[in-house]
Order: structure tokens, then C-alpha cells, then sequence
């Protein structure tokens, strides 16, 4: 069955169901599509209780929104107040961003204050998820530290961060050269693949294989699983 439309999907490529206005409010539906244009030539779903189009209300929705900021803000705020609201804006940006790749990020970087507040926020909003990220990631650290690793250099290098956080008061991190999870290369928990950084500097760098690091076979964290003395060296 094709799915029925219901509002803005109709231009994501949502085959739209035809369905007559007296079918529509008879199941309580909101808005209903004839599949035949309007007087403007919108093929488009009308709404149920005032008949009109949606491509005609369009314009006329965007220009009382311009007109009427504050009454928005707060729509907007009661909107993303419910768990379904927030998964209709959670699926709305994910296609805004699949649309525009790299943008995020541009925008994150031009906007690192508003960036870290929203992450903030998002954390404080999903605390399993924020659980499971950190149960995921150390089960990488565990499953990327060979048996001849030291150990003791790899706390070393974690104690160092926190010291250098303390001296300089900027959040410092202990990243991996080579990531632990990228989609061709896993790099290894093993000193030579740690470095400390700052916070700022990690998350531009978000899992990004450093071009020269991709084709530096040599460069550290590149060593074989079954070769202690790489490691001594
Ligand atoms: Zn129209």
C-alpha cells in the first residue's frame, strides 16, 4: 500500500494516496488529496477542514510565520516538549543534513559556542545513549590494545592530558592518531598512537584519517598485532 500522505513528505518523494475528502474525515485524517491540480496548478494534499491546498497555503503559512516570530518560538518549543515532536525534527534535520553534506560541520566550527551547548543539551536529553557510546567506545579501547601493550606509558599519557587541562585550564583530550573506528583502517591503543590534544582540536578532526596518515604506513599506531619489539622500540 502506498503511504498516505500527511504534510510536508509530500515533496520527499512520498507516493501520495488518493483519498476523497468525505474518506479523509471520516478516519479523522487531517488532510486528504484528490490527485487533481487546484486553480493554481498545485498537485498537492488539501486540508480537510478548510478544502485549501496546501501549495496555496504555503506561501501564505510562511509569511504569517515571518510576521509572527514570538507565537512561533513558542509553537516550536511546545512541539519539541513531546518524544513525537522531537522525532518529526530529529528525521526533519536528518534529511536536511543528508541533503547538504559537510554543512554541519562547516557550521559547528564558524559557531563552536552554540555547537557545544547543543551537544550539551543533546547529552543531558539522552543519557542511555550517551551510556552506551561510552560502554561502545571503551569496548574499541579494550578490543584494539594488544597483549604486549604497556599499559603503564598508555595511563601515562592519560595522566599527562588531565596535568596539561590543569596548567592551561583548556579541555585536553588523548586522541588517536590513527582512529579505532574508521571504516578502512583500525588503529591501535597503544602509545605511539596517542597524543594529547586539546578538545577543540579533537572534534574538528572528528575521526578524520589524516590525509598523510593514510598513505604513512610508517607513521605511529601502525604496527603488527604479533610484534612486541615495535612496540619496545
Ligand atoms: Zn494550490
Amino acid at each position: 500500500m502506498a503511504k498516505r500522505g500527511y504534510g510536508a513528505r509530500a515533496f520527499g518523494g512520498v507516493v501520495l494516496e488518493v483519498i476523497s475528502w468525505s474518506q479523509a474525515r471520516a478516519l479523522g485524517l487531517k488532510r486528504y488529496f484528490t490527485g487533481k491540480p487546484c486553480k493554481h496548478g498545485h498537485v498537492a494534499e488539501r486540508q480537510v477542514s478548510s478544502l485549501t491546498c496546501l501549495g496555496c497555503l504555503a506561501p501564505k503559512r510562511k509569511a504569517w510565520n515571518c510576521a509572527n516570530p514570538e507565537k512561533m518560538a513558542q509553537y516550536k518549543r511546545r512541539h519539541a516538549e513531546t518524544a513525537a515532536g522531537r522525532e518529526v525534527n530529529r528525521k526533519a534535520s536528518a534529511r536536511v543534513r543528508a541533503a547538504n553534506p559537510g554543512k554541519a560541520t562547516e557550521w559547528a566550527r564558524a559557531n563552536p559556542g552554540k555547537a557545544r551547548a547543543s551537544k550539551a543539551g543533546w547529552k543531558a536529553r539522552n543519557p542511555d545513549a550517551v551510556a552506551r557510546d561510552a560502554a561502545d567506545r571503551n569496548l574499541r579501547r579494550v578490543q584494539a590494545t594488544p597483549p604486549w601493550a604497556d599499559r603503564l606509558a598508555i595511563r601515562a599519557i592519560y595522566e599527562k592530558a588531565a596535568e596539561v587541562e590543569r596548567a592551561t585550564g583548556a579541555l585536553h583530550e588523548v586522541d588517536h592518531a590513527i582512529p579505532l573506528r574508521h571504516p578502512r583502517v583500525c588503529g591501535l591503543h597503544i602509545p605511539r598512537n596517542l597524543r594529547v590534544i586539546t578538545a577543540a582540536e579533537n572534534s574538528a578532526k572528528n575521526n578524520k584519517l589524516i590525509p598523510s596518515l593514510a598513505i604513512d604506513f610508517s607513521a605511529p599506531g601502525w604496527a603488527h598485532l604479533h610484534e612486541p619489539q615495535a612496540e619496545a622500540a
